[in-house]
């Protein structure tokens, strides 16, 4: 039994059924396969992301080929203006990015040499803050980064660890794409598309609507994989794990098109952090356009883990007693508590398929690969 139709329990659930020929019920809570990476045509056909943008990137040509036999791709390459100062400039910080804010004509070391003026030393860098000051100093780092991670997160930049805004780079060039990864694209005919494909075999039963807790004693299983949050499956016997929330406010709007870019970030202004337009991101051809506002919530579904060392700790006591728990596995961004991207979940969710099938890493990869 798998509970989870998104990313993590696909994958496992493919893998088992077509490589091991195992026999597989996925239970998901949710009236839709996908997870959060689940996308539909709205009321007005318009395809959309239903729990905010997501962009397919990686550096891994396995797990890009694992996926490319599930879909087509449409190539993309993502961008992303913030709005600062009443200008919209390039995110991540780059040359233009610099130049624009400040009326500058620097060139690439003329911005190495203003940055390390403006810079604050920082020997250690632990924090989300660390990462951005050390980097730009805190005058760009207010301009940018306190606003947006304190809406964002609920806690100050200080009060996060460095991973968190080390996801977005500094550039000394105009390369203004949100991503550099080798691979960067999106599946031709949406992930939803992608994940019918993947469970479209006759091993695989999904059941949706179906919370895990109203049918674990059931449903006879050897193994069960769990991909919904972790402190939830133990009841919570340890505290709960804090995991950050958002409203998701879609719109459709009745022109071609409503801004200038596919994602616009609002670090310092409204309570929304950013705004997406989907026919950037699809390449949809349409009369109309839809959008959305991600509102960050304490409450509500869970969509981050919060990483900071508090949660890390609590975080570990689960991970303890889930090791010790016998013929469960626990894959995915919820139950294994990592900031992940879809693309690390694949790779996590083919890893653990090794684990089960006896294969080392590199040997579960290539199987994947050429599964079908
Ligand atoms: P999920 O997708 O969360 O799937 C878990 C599933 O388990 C859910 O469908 C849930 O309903 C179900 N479930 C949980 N508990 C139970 C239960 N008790 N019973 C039954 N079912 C249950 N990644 C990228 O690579 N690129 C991006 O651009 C990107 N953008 C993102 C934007 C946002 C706003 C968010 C929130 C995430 C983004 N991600 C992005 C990350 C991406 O969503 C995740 O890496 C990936 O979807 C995680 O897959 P998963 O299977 O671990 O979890
Ligand atoms: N961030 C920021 N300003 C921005 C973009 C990102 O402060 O304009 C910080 C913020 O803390 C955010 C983190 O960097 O949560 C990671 O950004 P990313 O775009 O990767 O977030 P995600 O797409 O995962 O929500």
């Amino acid at each position: 039994m798998i509970v989870g139709a998104g990313f993590a329990g696909s994958v496992l659930a493919e893998r088992l059924a077509r490589g091991l020929n195992k026999r597989v019920l996925v239970v998901e809570r949710r009236a839709h396969i996908g997870g959060n990476a689940y996308d539909h045509h709205d009321r007005h056909g318009i395809l959309v992301h239903r729990y905010g943008p997501h962009i397919f990137h990686t550096n891994s040509a396995e797990i890009f080929d694992y996926l490319s036999q599930f879909t087509e791709w449409r190539q993309y390459q993502h961008r992303v203006k913030a709005c600062v100062d009443g200008r919209l400039v390039p995110i991540p910080i780059n040359l233009d990015t610099v130049n624009q804010l400040y009326g500058l004509r620097l060139d690439p070391e003329g911005m190495r040499a203003y940055l390390a003026k403006v810079a604050e030393p920082r020997p250690e860098v632990k924090t989300s803050e660390d990462v951005v000051v050390k980097g730009v100093g805190r005058e760009l780092y207010e301009k940018f980064f306190r606003g947006y991670t304190r809406k964002q997160w609920g806690l100050d930049p200080s009060e996060l660890d460095a991973q968190v805004t080390a996801r977005v780079p500094l550039r000394f060039n105009r390369d203004d794409r949100y991503f550099t990864d080798t691979h960067q694209a999106m599946p031709a005919r949406g992930f939803t598309h992608l994940f019918e494909n993947m469970l479209d075999h006759p091993n695989i039963k999904v059941m949706l609507n179906t919370d895990y807790r109203e049918v674990r004693h059931e449903i006879e299983y050897g193994a069960l994989i769990f991909t919904g949050p972790v402190d939830e499956f133990f009841d919570h016997r340890f505290g709960r794990l804090p995991y950050r929330c958002l409203e998701f406010r879609h719109e459709t709007h009745f022109k071609p098109v409503f801004q200038s870019a596919p994602v616009i970030n609002y670090p310092n202004e409204y309570a929304y952090t950013r705004v997406t337009e989907f026919k950037y991101l699809t390449g949809q051809e349409h009369p109309h356009t839809s959008v959305v506002y991600e509102y960050p919530r304490a409450d509500g579904d869970p969509y981050y883990p919060i990483p900071r060392p508090d949660n890390a700790a609590l975080y570990k006591r689960y991970q303890e007693l889930a090791e010790q728990t016998p013929d469960v596995h626990f894959v995915g961004r919820l139950a294994t508590y990592r900031y992940y991207n879809m693309d690390q979940v694949v790779g996590q969710a083919l890893t653990l398929f090794g684990k089960i099938a006896g294969l080392s890493r590199a040997d579960a990869l290539a199987a994947a690969a050429v599964a079908t």
